[in-house]
């Protein structure tokens, strides 16, 4: 069987939900099973719903249920069987607004209903095109996860009981993306962006031969379009280029999305709803060699933040480093990158959460400053370790184009060279990066 993974901007309209179900008849004899994510802005939306409910403002129910009525309209599928749930999330959000208490407990069971609408919507309209299908609430297929809610993660009894619940299913189901439950029934959401990575862990579950991830790009690219106009498709990758990727904020997949695949060696293959023809990208953990090729491929992170300490009497033992990152951990503060020197050591982070109080608690004993505004860019393939040079002529692009390196960090992954620069600088340090490893 195969895993297929459609994104909320692949099925939303008639016109697209034609062509999905085009694709999904095409590879009927591969026993596909499908996850969607939300409509497009749907989650942002529920997100906010539930933050506006904490002040006593429920307008957002309307909008988020006149998207949908809409979507139905055109996927040519009834809004009645939607309406129980919009019934549950105006409880919902009356409950937040009684209470002025939103818990992440509560946010993700918002959050969920994004994935529960639309996969009920496309399974109608895959049904209404030809390919009989049926909804699935991730939650109750057997997608089990620990408690962290809005980042949980899969528990190991997960695969059994998908398998379980899968095995017997004659119609085509259409499985919500991003969602799952913990062992006491309460919902869980994976993160966001988490479909893809519920298509991982559904195909690890179930043995695919392959996961595809549909979206609306020709696969991976050697950069971000958006900002290198010339930027091109890629073939294949590893596994390890494509978490490298992921992880420093390609915007393709969610970071975890390859772990599942790559533990089960099950390809992953990111496609282009719009153009089913395309090859897209090949995601395996030895790909082809693509001669004379060295970088695969750049990405970035754009308002990253520099935390660093100093102190003299870091030279005088050890203890200083587990100090340090101990309060990080405490604080909760999601280091990123690192680089130290025999006085002091800087790492980058993604966003303000806990830094104040981590600068606080080290204040007495280091120096500490915060950078804001920076960006971390990363240029990823494999092999460049042995490649002699590659480095140089990484910094020799970014000099090329006058912009200053703040901090470096190579050799800790095998297949990356990442750096930061200011972030009012990050489009120029990736064209020139991209201009001299992929010339036109
Ligand atoms: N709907 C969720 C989000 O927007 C999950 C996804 O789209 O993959 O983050
Ligand atoms: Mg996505």
């Amino acid at each position: 069987m195969i895993v297929m993974k459609f994104g909320g901007s692949s099925v939303a309209g008639a016109e697209k939900i034609r062509r999905v179900a085009d694709i999904v008849r095409g590879r009927l004899p591969r026993k596909p099973v499908l996850v969607v994510s939300a409509f497009r802005g749907t989650t942002d939306d529920l997100l906010a719903l539930a933050h506006d409910a904490l002040k006593g403002d429920l307008s957002k129910i309307e909008t988020v249920a006149k998207r949908h009525r809409e979507a139905a309209a055109e996927l040519g599928a009834a809004f009645e069987p939607l309406a129980p749930l919009f019934d549950e999330l105006t409880a919902l959000a009356r409950g937040i607004s009684l209470l002025r208490e939103l818990t992440p407990r509560t946010l993700d069971r918002v959050a969920s209903f994004g994935e529960r609408f639309s996969a009920r919507l496309v399974a109608a309209a895959l049904a209404e095109n030809g390919v009989p299908a049926r909804a699935v609430d991730a939650f109750d297929a057997g997608l089990l996860t620990d408690e962290r809610f809005g980042a949980a993660a899969p528990l190991p009894e997960a695969d059994e009981a998908l398998r379980a619940f899968f095995a017997p299913l004659a119609d085509l189901p259409v499985v919500t993306g991003f969602v799952g439950r913990t062992r006491g029934g309460e919902i869980t959401t994976l993160g966001r962006n988490g479909s893809d990575y519920s298509a991982t862990i559904l195909g690890a579950a179930l043995g695919a031969e392959e996961i595809q991830i549909w979206s609306d790009t020709d696969g991976i690219m050697t950069a971000d379009p958006r900002l290198v106009p010339s930027a091109k498709p890629l073939g294949s990758l590893s596994f390890a280029e494509a978490c490298e990727l992921a992880y420093y904020g390609g915007k393709v997949l969610h970071p975890h999305t390859l772990v599942p695949a790559m533990a089960k060696d099950i390809p992953v293959r990111v496609l282009n709803t719009f153009k089913p023809d395309h090859p897209g990208t090949l995601i395996v953990a030895h790909p082809p060699k693509t001669d004379g090729a060295t970088l695969k491929s750049i990405a970035f992170k754009r308002r990253q933040l520099i935390v660093s300490a100093s102190s003299p009497r870091m030279t005088s033992g050890p203890g200083f480093l587990a100090q340090i990152f101990s309060a990080f951990a405490r604080h909760g503060v999601d280091v990123d990158m690192v680089a130290t020197s025999e006085v002091s050591v800087s790492a980058t982070t993604a966003g303000e959460k806990g830094v104040e109080r981590l600068v606080a608690e080290l204040t007495p004993e280091f120096e500490m400053t915060v950078e804001r505004g920076q960006a971390v860019v990363c240029a990823v393939g494999d092999g460049i370790q042995h490649m002699p040079g590659v480095a140089a002529e990484v910094f020799a692009a970014v000099r090329s184009v006058g912009v200053n390196v703040r901090m470096i960090s190579q050799g800790a992954s095998k297949n990356n060279v990442a750096f930061v620069v200011e972030d009012a600088d990050v489009e120029r340090a990736v064209r020139a990066l991209h201009d001299r490893f992929f010339p036109a």
